[in-house]
């Protein structure tokens, strides 16, 4: 169990983030929950995760292109929790157009959020955990970080980004009780993919049914889309001693995806 634990989880007022939140809390450990979204609706889910698991959960508002912002909020957790012991990177953000008019500033966004944010959370919360000598960091990559599709350059570049940059603090930290692991859904039915579906429909010249049997379910052998709960599932497994020999692993959950 992971009781008197505390984790933050990045982008988790939303989708796969959530999903990882409420897994680590029904096993006992307090709760950071970060991301965007209206305040009333972030309330009761912070709410709801509290009463029903009958552990901690607090909002941090961080936003994730602001180094100062993710080194304060662990700074905070570690104030408010006494530690954070198990960080997911997990904020994300998606955009769809072909290189030559992908927009800089939606690069720089991107690299930001989702392969940035990733580096300032770790380098805030390591020393915690080397201190204790536990830790465990679960960084949400996708199968984008080990295959490509078009249309995706800063998406692509920031996922290959993170698997690199999961491997490189996994031995950093190899001699501390610290795991750090990157995990790789293939498509998960979120906002994040539904909303990608009219740009992908327009950049490939489809309708958006077929992007969803041709273009999303297709990447996919299972024909299915993967569940949140089966994400969530496989981070909560990392933050077991059972797993403690698994670090700098990159893990694919994607349906047979990245094995064709
Ligand atoms: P989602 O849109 O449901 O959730 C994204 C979360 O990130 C939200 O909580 C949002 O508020 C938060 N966020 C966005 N910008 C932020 C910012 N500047 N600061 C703080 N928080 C911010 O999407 P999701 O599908 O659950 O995606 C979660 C992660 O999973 C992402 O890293 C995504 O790349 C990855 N992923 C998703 C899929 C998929 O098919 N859905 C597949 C592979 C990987």
């Amino acid at each position: 169990s992971l009781n008197g634990k505390t984790a933050v989880v990045t982008g988790s007022t939303s989708g796969i983030g959530l999903g990882i939140a409420d897994a680590l809390a029904r096993a006992g450990a307090n709760i950071v929950l970060n991301g965007l979204g209206k305040a009333e609706e972030i309330e009761t889910i912070r709410a709801n995760m509290a009463r029903t698991h009958g552990v901690e959960v607090r909002f941090s508002g961080a936003d994730m292109t602001r180094p100062d912002e993710i080194a304060g909020m662990i700074r905070e957790a570690e104030t408010e929790f006494g530690s954070v012991d198990i960080l997911v990177n997990n904020a994300g953000i998606q955009y769809v157009a072909a290189i030559e008019e992908f927009p800089v500033e939606k690069w720089d966004q991107i690299i930001a959020i989702n392969l940035s944010a990733a580096f300032h959370g770790m380098r805030a919360a390591v020393p915690g955990m080397k201190r204790r000598g536990w830790g465990r960091i679960v960084n949400t990559a996708s199968a984008h970080a080990l295959v490509a599709s078009p249309f995706k350059a800063a998406y692509v570049a920031a996922k290959h980004g993170i698997a690199g940059l999961t491997k490189v603090v996994a031995l950093e930290t190899a001699r501390h009780g610290i795991t750090v692991n990157a995990i790789c859904p293939g498509y998960v039915w979120t906002p994040l993919v539904e909303k990608q579906i009219p740009d992908t429909a327009r950049a490939r010249g489809l309708t958006e049914e077929q992007v969803k049997t041709d273009v999303l379910l297709a990447a996919q052998p299972t024909k299915e889309f993967v569940t949140v709960d089966e994400v969530a599932g496989l981070a909560l497994f990392l933050t077991t001693d059972a797993a403690r020999s698994i670090t700098g692993a990159i893990l694919p959950i994607d349906g047979g995806w990245t094995a064709e």
